[in-house]
């Protein structure tokens, strides 16, 4: 890791994606922080124009800045969908700065935005890891599983609503069972009028007091 003067405002530290550079002093809004350096590369000479690295920084369509050397600390800097600075490119001076375009705190990571082609090529594949994306990324869950316990709650609802319906259901049935089973007792009364259902035993007595009345002749 290339050292850092201490009067400078940042310093290297460990970020979400890896390192990241992070501020150590309050950096005013419009501020210079650092130059994004390296050597320049020239597209018309094949072997310069055929290098491939994660840190070209296009200048013109002829000139580009490797800024993978070790000593160009400004690759630290991470890339942000809403980052606190930019890359101030001088084509003519062939110099990049990385400049505030907000006031950054003690601790912020500083970061700037790589541009549509670095973002496509890098970033899209994997998915950007940027505190914007990643808040992005929080929320999306959040509502899913707001959704989800939404959907969740709607069924139980549904299956509660649905068990109800049922028992109301059988209890009808029972009351309507119960309903005509009354009724056919009811008929039951009617037909042998005694309320017991039963027909009377009428012999009995008839028969005893028969039987009586033709033993009494015998004796008299
Ligand atoms: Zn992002």
């Amino acid at each position: 890791m290339p050292s850092i003067s201490p009067n400078k405002p940042y310093r290297i530290g460990r970020s979400r994606t890896g390192l990241g550079l992070f501020a150590t002093k309050p950096i005013k809004k419009g501020a210079r922080i650092i130059r994004y350096f390296g050597p320049l590369l020239d597209s018309k000479k094949k072997e310069e124009d055929e290098i491939e690295n994660k840190y070209l920084f296009e200048l013109t369509n002829r000139w580009t800045v490797d800024g993978s050397i070790r000593e160009n600390v400004a690759r630290y800097i991470n890339h942000s969908c809403r980052p606190n600075s930019e890359s101030d490119v001088k084509p003519r001076k062939r110099k990049i700065y990385i400049r505030a375009i907000k006031n950054i705190e003690p601790g912020e990571e500083i970061s700037y935005d790589y541009g549509t082609d670095y973002f496509k090529a890098y970033l899209k594949p994997i998915g950007c890891k940027c505190d914007s994306c990643e808040k992005k990324r929080t929320k999306k869950r959040a509502e899913a599983r707001a959704e989800r316990l939404r959907l969740k709650e709607k069924a139980e609802r549904k299956a509660k609503r649905k068990a109800e319906k049922l028992a109301q259901e059988k209890a009808k049935d029972q009351e309507k069972a119960k309903e005509k089973a009354k009724k056919k007792n009811g008929k039951a009364n009617g037909k042998y009028l005694n309320g017991s259902g039963r027909p009377k035993p009428a012999g009995k007595k008839v028969v005893a007091a028969k039987r009586k009345s033709s033993a009494a002749p015998l004796y008299a």
